[in-house]
């Protein structure tokens, strides 16, 4: 999932400015910490120790005066110890008509507790015993998170009326919200087969998860949708939605990729689903076959949620360009990562959440190449995993929903493929799903099938970036380029101190030579090699693996080190938006020819040009009058470097 806030939205959103949108996750977390305090009305664990095997809901709704009526049958296992009774979560604000059973007998129902439902059977609950209950139940499911369970909304401006869900809540822990509108115990390792029948108004379409199996009009002109999942997913997973939609068919078999557009929206759909396809054959290619049998989006208010088969996807994203790629692909990795293997508990939520994000920069490596890869892990993903500090671990933290998981366990991912080389590592990742499909998973599971392929440990790895360390390595580099010998790595931070082996670019007059060290530090953080040949000068970690600051320092020159830059760097391309120059400002350690393109969202070339650079800062212009408005990304280079930024051109 990922949670977008929708007030602080600029028109052009750029990928950059993305980061959770202002939320105050200070006191976001106050509200989580409340939240994981056990109240006087949770449930005991004891009493539900029961395996859904398949839930059949039949709702019909009401979006002029919200409300639903109608009924969800459950087919449960009893495989652990005998239970005196069934206990489910149903938000408090539905009524239970009544609940029948084909199996056993209902001797009672209670609702004792806050949105909880028990309901009473006989014979009692034996191991083994298969028992099937139907609960009818109606009324206006209240709301019991900003973010998670049913609304509705009337239709405003481009927007039609709707009602939709999603499936976890931000202030709830554990975070499953379905019980908002359906009777149900969400527990992660808990899946389910699904197959639903939704009754809309006239002029409405249903969509739920699973395969269309068909839509029936009746004759008061209200409609019948009715989906099958024979996929099991954990229930936080299943949803519905209810609203004016077109279905807009991208592909018919393998997987069917249909998306649920607002009429109003469908020209801006057309431009914003277009690298779905070829984004969902990357990660099949890379990660194993797709294994559901549709996939795509629907329209939502707020978003985005990664339901199975249909992500419920914010509606402003529907855009005409290609700002929003990241989420399409965040979401739509989560098919592998989250819906075929979940996080078996919340306190491993990075794998599904950390892997998603790193999804975001994978889509954007495999739908658009290298470049766009390590340009949005720096800007985008490093920054905001920097930013998140060391609050806490990325295993069990203090926030689910916050940087720590999405963001620095993204980047966490990114330094495993380094640690472990392109090949190992995707083999692992295939490996890991074909293990746990349509199952669940911990980290200390991930972390063996790892070690599996890479053929040794990886303890060091786990426990530093995910188990107990926190923070990253602020990385001071010193050499002694007059004598070419010794190479210093200190670690400044005050958190732990982490080993990696580390890449280094070597400049040696004209060339250019890499090598990796593994950089092992002191009790004081502190690693020393005087084995690392003849040099000029020494770039650590050139390509973007690791997450991390460095500073280089050449002890010869230490004077002068303030002078000038460290690196290349672009600071600022202003204003932006701009009509029509734009003026781009960057450092640059050294004179050198720095060339500058220009590309429109359809990536075409617009402009290039190259200029002779002075070490220190530089200005470049770029008269725009003659292209259109739009959002062009901003290219700076070097021989050995680049540099991106984008911009908007309004006129
Ligand atoms: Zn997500």
């Amino acid at each position: 999932m990922y949670l977008l806030l929708l007030v602080l939205i600029p028109v052009f959103a750029m990928a950059q400015e993305r980061h959770h949108f202002g939320v105050d996750f200070d006191a976001l977390k106050s509200r989580h910490e409340f939240c994981r305090r056990p109240g006087p009305n949770v449930l005991d664990d004891s009493l539900h120790q029961f395996n859904v095997l398949k839930i059949w809901s039949d709702l019909t709704f009401n979006l002029n005066n919200p409300g639903i009526a109608g009924s969800a049958r459950l087919q449960m296992a009893f495989d652990e110890t005998p239970l005196p009774r069934v206990d489910l979560k149903l938000v408090y604000s539905l009524s239970v008509d009544s609940v029948t059973s084909t199996t056993h007998t209902v001797d009672s129902v209670g609702r004792q507790g806050l949105d909880s439902l028990q309901i009473y059977l006989s014979p009692a609950l034996q191991l083994g015993d298969t028992a099937d209950i139907t609960i009818f139940y109606h009324g206006t499911p209240s709301i019991i998170d900003g973010w998670g369970g049913m609304f509705f909304a009337q239709a405003a401006g481009w927007r039609p009326q709707i009602c939709y869900t999603l499936g976890d809540a931000l202030g709830l822990d554990p975070p499953p919200a379905n019980f908002a509108w359906l009777p149900s115990f969400a527990d992660p390792n808990d899946k389910v087969e699904w197959e639903a029948w939704l009754h809309v108004p006239p002029g409405k379409v249903g969509v739920s998860a699973g395969v269309r199996v068909d839509s029936t009009l009746n004759p008061d002109s209200s409609s019948t949708w009715h989906y099958r999942l024979d996929q099991p997913v954990s229930t936080y997973l299943v949803f519905v939605s209810v609203s004016e939609y077109e279905i807009m068919i991208q592909r018919e078999s393998n997987p069917v990729i249909e998306n649920f557009v607002y009429p109003s929206r469908v020209t801006q759909a057309q431009v914003h689903f277009q690298p779905v396809p070829e984004c969902i054959d990357a990660f099949s290619a890379n990660f194993g076959p797709f294994v559901f049998d549709r996939f795509g989006y629907n329209m939502a208010r707020n978003g985005d949620m990664e339901h199975a088969t249909s992500v419920s996807h914010y509606d402003g994203a529907v855009v005409s360009n290609r700002s929003w790629d990241w989420i399409l692909f965040h979401e739509m990795s989560h098919h592998w990562w989250g819906d075929w293997v979940t996080c078996a508990d919340w306190r491993d939520l990075w794998l599904n959440e950390g892997f998603a994000t790193y999804c975001e920069a994978l889509g954007m490596e495999w739908v658009y190449g290298e470049q766009s890869f390590r340009d949005y892990m720096r800007t985008d993903l490093q920054p905001a995993a920097r930013n998140a500090g060391n609050v806490s671990t990325i295993y069990d933290p203090d926030y689910y929903w916050g940087a720590i998981v999405y963001e620095k366990g993204g980047c966490v991912l990114h330094m495993l493929r380094w640690v472990m080389g392109d090949s190992l590592f995707f083999e692992a990742m295939r490996d890991y799903g074909q293990q746990y499909a349509f199952s669940t998973a911990t980290t200390v599971d991930f972390q063996a099938v790892c070690e599996a392929h890479y053929d040794s440990t990886l303890q060091w790895f786990f426990d530093k970036w995910v188990f107990e360390g926190t923070g990253y390595p602020q990385y001071q580099v010193i050499y002694d380029a007059a004598h070419s010998v010794s190479l210093t790595v200190n670690q400044l931070q005050q958190t732990t101190y982490f080993a990696m082996p580390i890449e280094i670019a070597k400049y040696v007059e004209d060339a250019i030579i890499t090598d990796t060290v593994w950089v092992i530090p002191d009790n004081n953080g502190s690693w020393t090699t005087n084995d690392i040949g003849l040099f000029d000068s020494i770039r650590i970690d050139p390509r973007g693996w690791l997450l991390k600051t460095a500073t280089h320092e050449d002890i010869t020159e230490v004077e002068d080190f303030t002078a000038t830059p460290d690196s290349f760097e672009l600071s600022a391309a202003y204003p932006n938006p701009f009509n029509p120059t734009l003026t781009i400002a960057y450092v640059s350690p050294r004179p050198q020819p720095v060339t500058m393109r220009a590309y429109n969202v359809q990536g075409q070339l617009a402009v290039e040009k190259t200029a002779l650079a002075s070490a220190g800062s530089n200005t470049l212009v770029w008269n725009a009058e003659n292209q259109a408005s739009g959002v062009y990304l901003i290219q700076l280079s070097t021989q050995t470097e680049m540099r991106a930024v984008k911009a908007v051109l309004l006129k």
